[in-house]
């Protein structure tokens, strides 16, 4: 009898901090695009003698990111060091932070589709530096420094997990976070944000976990999914054909679609944690936790919420336009500004029409030529039944590009409806006139040549007649002809 079985996933996730300089230096932490090995001093570089000194805007941003994520931060925190070889990490240890973390049993929320928002847990947040980068040409192995010490939050579920999706919706949600924070780009193409996924399978209505198997080298977001249902897949099969699950550590090889073994629990480091002697134990403040608790803004999950229920936006469009803060703030102003025009209706303009043209050019809402207040006046004349639909969209397409006002463009290109009873009363009865066959058959009862004579006096327009007030002046006309 064929068994279902449910899986079990809790991420781990690095993020990039954005400071000025590194973790325990002066050095610039911006290493993209600059010459390996320029941004290095004697802390980063790891010399005889050197002693590090903490960063406190990173301090700041891992406070502030374990806040958003509902944490507490516990009065007493300090940093450990965790000891491995590796020719990334010249001092052999990397400065982390192992049981006393700046932040514990947060949450974060996510939507999956069709069913309740879900609750993940976030067991800690912590502080620790980045590794050098290793890059491997020709078969050398070349090294450089300017990554080595750069300020990287780690950020632990609890295994609150069952699906791919929600995983996905997980470090989607997170990367939201962070960006609304500006603590993290959440560039993971770039190595800016790196997640594991820690993945078992266990009976449906089985409470043990099932043993589980670390997935690392996730690079995209497309792969947390891909390589999830993977594994998925793979330890189901190892059970069904009577095997067991080892744990392991695996990496999702991206090309062959596949994750592959990398190292087995055996061979995985001890790696001997004690306390950081060269730094101080930290008691973060009080009144300054709370006042950066306070400065939180508003976030993803609540400002869907809030679109949801008090602006009458459905789901899935708040959903995309809480996805970044710059593009929330853009529908907030042009609701403001559109008195008129429906907020859903502004909600699909965004996320359809606008979002496919900053697709197509590859631009950021900020860079965009239709400012909110344009946009808002778009919809109210189409709201207002001055321009039909299709023309609007016409007319974004232009004010995209040239930055014009709508009622300017609309001129220009002769795009007004003729909403005029009177006006489309003089093209209808010349329609009528033009078309005696037609109007004979409707006479007789044909009534679906409607449709026909319609098309007729939007073709006699050029489109420009409003079609409910065409359809009405032609019932009235034929009324009379009865
Ligand atoms: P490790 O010491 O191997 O790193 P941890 O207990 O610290 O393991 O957990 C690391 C991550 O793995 C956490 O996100 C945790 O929720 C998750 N996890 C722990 N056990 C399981 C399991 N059996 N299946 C899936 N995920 C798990
Ligand atoms: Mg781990
Ligand atoms: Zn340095």
């Amino acid at each position: 009898m064929a068994m279902d079985y449910e899986a079990v996933i809790g991420m781990e996730v690095h993020a990039q901090i954005l400071t000025r300089s590194k973790m325990f230096c002066g050095c610039s932490a911006d290493y993209a695009s600059t010459p390996p090995n320029t941004h290095t001093c004697p802390v980063c570089l790891a010399m005889p003698g050197v002693l590090p000194v903490i960063n406190e805007a990173a301090v700041e941003a891992t406070i502030r990111t374990g806040l958003a994520l509902n944490c507490e931060i516990p009065e007493y925190c300090k940093f450990d060091r965790k000891n491995y070889n590796y020719p990334d990490l010249p001092k052999g240890y990397q400065i982390s932070q192992y049981d006393l973390p700046f932040c514990v049993n947060g949450e974060l929320w996510v939507e999956p589709s069709g069913v309740e928002p879900k609750r993940i847990g976030i067991r800690r947040v912590h502080l620790e530096e980045d590794t050098a980068k290793l890059v491997h040409i020709d078969g050398q192995s070349l090294i450089d420094f300017n990554r080595a010490g750069v300020p990287l939050m780690e950020i632990v579920t609890e295994a609150d997990m069952r699906t791919a999706e929600e995983a996905w919706l997980y470090v989607t949600r997170l990367r939201s976070v962070l960006r609304y924070l500006g603590v993290c780009t959440g560039n993971m193409e770039e190595g800016a944000m790196r997640c594991e996924a820690n993945i078992s399978v266990r009976p449906v209505g089985t409470e043990p976990f099932g043993t589980k198997v670390e997935v690392k080298n996730i690079n995209s977001f497309r792969s947390v999914r891909q390589a999830i249902d993977y594994e998925i897949a793979r330890q189901i099969a190892v059970i069904e054909s009577g095997g067991e699950v080892v744990q392991v550590t695996m990496g999702w090889d991206e090309s062959a679609h596949k994750t592959v073994f990398q190292r087995s629990k055996e061979a995985a480091d001890d790696y001997r944690y004690f306390p950081e002697p060269d730094l101080p134990p930290l008691f973060p403040d009080r009144a300054w936790v709370a006042g950066l608790k306070a400065a939180i803004p508003e976030l993803p999950y609540a400002k869907k919420q809030r679109f949801q229920q008090e602006l009458g936006v459905r789901a899935e469009e708040a959903g995309l336009l809480v996805e970044d803060q710059e593009i929330a703030a853009y529908f907030e102003e042009t609701v403001k500004a559109s008195d008129g025009a429906e907020s859903q209706t502004i909600a699909i303009w965004m996320t359809g029409e606008l979002f496919r043209l900053l697709n197509e050019t590859s631009s950021s809402i900020n860079a965009c030529n239709v400012q909110p207040a344009q946009l808002g006046a778009l919809l109210k004349l189409v709201a207002d039944g001055a321009i039909s639909n299709s023309a609007a969209k016409d007319v974004l397409t232009e004010m995209f590009s040239c930055g014009d006002d709508p009622e300017i463009i609309v001129k220009r290109k002769g795009l007004e409806q003729i909403s005029d009873g009177n006006a489309v009363a003089t093209i209808v009865r010349q329609v009528l006139a033009d078309n005696p066959g037609p109007v004979g058959q409707f006479l007789e009862g044909k009534t679906q040549v409607l449709g026909f004579l319609v098309g007729q006096v939007m073709k006699a327009t050029k489109g420009s007649a409003n079609p409910h007030v065409a359809r009405e002046a032609l019932m009235q006309e034929l009324e009379k002809l009865k």
